[in-house]
């Protein structure tokens, strides 16, 4: 069984650019709905205990629909919480910086193509920074989808951008929102360690390992009490 990964940070941390209420709503209703999905048809589709990642590669892969924008949705959201971290923590500095700057020219110019890659972007989805093989980019992915399922990008940091992100704080401002989240909660060490894993330094951000269940798929048999 996959799990909903708990917060990294209290539920009022993020407060005001993120509201507790949003967040309680957002990672207790919302992703936990993706992940109680996922459980069920990754099991229907034989893919249960499989790591989060393969199961939504092999879901497009398949053009599993269902199963893909649940279980894309589950990763997705477990990587935008780590995303986020209390207000007045570090801004961008060394590699990290240096590829901003060789990208963008400076951290405002990061800032203005992400806002305007965001509020341009129509309906649901998702705003992000990555890397691939000529710096660092934004993009945006329509609903569920997300960077696994494409080649050659890695991502660094993401935006949601449906509304039950930000609604209940910033009515339908979404360039606001992605104003103060990214003056304010943009979390820069965690993109500077996926930039480094990018660079060979580690895996990046992985999805929690499913419990429960061996890694063949199978659910694990109880061992008999001796
Ligand atoms: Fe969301």
């Amino acid at each position: 069984m996959y799990v909903l990964p708990e917060l990294p940070y209290d539920h009022d941390a993020l407060s005001p650019f993120v509201s507790a209420d949003t967040l309680r709503t957002h990672h207790g209703k919302h992703h936990k709905t993706y992940v109680e999905k996922t459980n069920d048809l990754a099991a229907k589709a034989g893919l249960a205990g499989r790591p989060l990642e393969e199961v939504v590669r092999e879901a497009s892969r398949r053009g599993d629909k269902k199963l893909f924008n649940n279980a894309a949705q589950a990763w997705n959201h477990a990587f935008f919480w780590e995303c986020m971290r209390p207000p007045g923590g570090a801004a961008p500095s060394g590699d990290l910086l240096r590829a901003i700057d060789a990208a963008f020219d400076d951290l405002d110019a990061l800032k203005q193509a992400f806002v305007d890659e965001g509020v341009n972007h129509f309906a649901s989805g998702w705003v992000w920074i990555v890397t691939g093989g000529d710096g660092l980019k934004v993009i945006s992915t329509h609903d569920a989808d997300d960077t696994l399922v494409r080649d050659g990008v890695f991502p660094l940091l993401v935006c949601d951008l449906w509304e039950h992100a930000y609604y209940l704080d910033y009515k339908n401002d979404r360039k606001a929102f992605l104003e103060r989240w990214f003056d304010n909660v943009a979390n820069w060490d965690f993109a500077a360690a996926q930039l480094a894993s990018a660079d060979g330094a580690g895996e990046g951000f992985r999805y929690p390992a499913a419990e429960g269940v061996a890694p063949g798929g199978a659910a694990e048999t109880p061992r008999p009490s001796l």
